[in-house]
């Protein structure tokens, strides 16, 4: 058969086998065996064995495998949230004494993660500018430099990092946090970028119900992975993975309305007087839409404004909302806004919080699957509630 789509591949992907159209929820947490024997010959066999939950599951399995497929990798490997995959590629991969290169453009926690117990452990980092051509590749120079890690587009203010860089970057190991193009709309792989992440919490799972985390790369890379996260321990749930996995199946068409909502309330929120800046890869006045248009093929559920008047202003055009709910997660059939600056990178020092442009006035807003009609007239009225003095 041709090469799928991947439309298509959403459909058919993850089922490993089973006739069942939908996924089995596996819960046993271990499998009895015959004898000392086979017991061993399973801890033996590690992460292919039938012993015990956190070294595997059959509905985790499933959705690693739906995800390796969309991302056009050869495995993935699921965990318990975007943070647990985050911490056990650190860990597994860097050593006291090694150098991380880190967008300064980043999810609060991430930033927070990579400033608190990574420097704590005895690894440097270094953040960068990512749209600044070069900056990765200058910054990833030092004899221990073992990890890039960029987010793109970045939480919260959609500014992207270059994956054709970051794929011809000398260095052992290069992470992308993928979450808010989801797999439907790039592939980091596809650049050279050693390893793709997502917090599936977010468009994968698409639904609020699932808390995970995924990362896809070659097989080789996942294994040692592997056998760092047994010991970590954030295993993702088989009831979170199963809900995933449906997730999965609508995937596509989710995404592609969301874009297209997105993309055009963002038009929309550029013609408001109260407006001061848009933020959305997809728009032309996006300073990388270029970039944007060459690596992405849709640009993503979140859009970010800034609106004049701060924090105070902020408040206001939240509390005025009727239809969109205010909430710090994305990629769900509910369109949410967030304050980031009080909310996802919340307590993080002034420097990182302006170079992660989580400015006072700034609002990220995750478009979801209500009529665009709908959503445009409840921000209307709230543009219309911000006071002139504000
Ligand atoms: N990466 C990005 C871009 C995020 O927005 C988030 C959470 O908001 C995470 C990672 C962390 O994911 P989780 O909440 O699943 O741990």
């Amino acid at each position: 058969m041709a090469e799928k789509n991947r439309d298509t591949t959403a459909i058919t992907t993850g089922r490993n086998g089973a006739r069942a159209l939908a996924s089995d929820i596996s819960t046993s947490t271990t499998w009895s065996s015959s004898g000392l024997d086979e017991t061993h010959n399973e801890a033996v066999a590690g992460r292919r064995s039938k012993l015990y939950s956190r070294y595997t599951n059959p509905t985790v399995r499933q959705f690693e495998t739906a995800i390796a497929e969309l991302e056009g990798a050869e495995d993935a490997l699921a965990f318990g949230s975007g943070m647990g995959a985050l911490a056990s590629v650190v860990f597994a991969l860097c050593s006291p004494g090694d150098h991380i290169v880190a967008q300064q453009q980043l999810y609060g926690g991430t930033i927070a993660f990579l400033n608190g117990p990574v420097r704590r452990m005895g690894i440097n980092v270094t953040f960068v500018d990512a749209t600044v051509p070069g900056a990765f590749t200058a910054a990833a120079k030092t004899p221990r430099t073992m990890l890039v890690i960029a987010e793109t587009p970045a939480n919260p203010a959609l500014a992207l990092a270059d994956l054709a860089e970051l794929g011809d970057i000398a260095i052992p190991f290069t992470v992308v946090d993928s979450t808010f193009a989801t797999p439907m709309s790039q592939q980091p792989l596809a650049h050279g970028v050693n390893l793709s992440l997502h917090s599936a919490t977010k468009g994968i799972g698409g639904h609020n119900d699932a808390l995970l985390g995924v990362i896809a790369g070659e097989a080789e890379l996942i294994d040692a992975i592997w056998a760092y996260s047994v010991l970590h321990g954030a295993t993702a749930s088989p009831y979170d993975a199963h809900n995933a996995l449906r997730g999965i199946r609508t995937l596509p068409v989710r995404h592609e309305r969301q874009c297209a909502s997105a993309m055009q309330l963002a038009t929309w929120c550029e013609q408001q007087a109260k407006c001061n800046e848009v933020y959305y890869p997809g728009l032309a006045s996006h300073p990388q839409h270029e970039l944007a248009t060459r690596q992405m093929s849709s640009f993503g559920s979140v859009f970010a404004i800034d609106i004049p008047g701060g924090i105070d202003a902020c408040r206001t055009f939240i509390s005025a909302l009727q239809l969109v709910r205010p909430a710090t997660s994305l990629g769900g059939p509910e369109t949410l806004i967030c304050h980031p600056a009080t909310s996802t990178h919340f307590g993080l020092d002034e420097e990182s919080l302006s170079g992660a442009l989580a400015s006072d006035g700034l609002l990220r807003i995750s478009v979801g699957l209500e009529h665009v009609d709908d959503l445009r007239h409840d921000f209307a009225q709230a543009f219309a509630a911000i006071k002139p003095t504000q």
